[in-house]
């Protein structure tokens, strides 16, 4: 029963915003205590669960892409716009 109880209330934690998130896992090997207090709620929470997941996909993606090479028209385009911006 006690065990029970301990479970609600960790899952009652309210699930941080996308930026939290982030941060969170950002800063997950630098701050251990900052990770445990998340760790406790995430493996309670399937909504935080699916977020992480999506989090990976988009990484993942991110990560592929940024491997291409760019082509020389957005180069020719990100030049026009360094020049706009100055
Ligand atoms: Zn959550």
């Amino acid at each position: 029963m006690r065990k029970k109880l301990s479970v609600t209330r960790e899952r009652e934690q309210a699930c941080p915003d996308t930026v939290s998130l982030e941060y969170i896992l950002l800063m997950a090997s630098q701050d251990r205590r900052l990770l445990q207090s998340f760790e406790r709620h995430f493996l309670t929470c399937f909504t935080c669960q699916k977020r992480i997941d999506g989090l990976v996909v988009f990484y993942g993606i991110l990560a592929q892409e940024l491997q291409k090479p760019v082509p020389a028209r957005v180069k020719r385009l990100a030049a026009k716009l360094s020049v706009a911006v100055e």
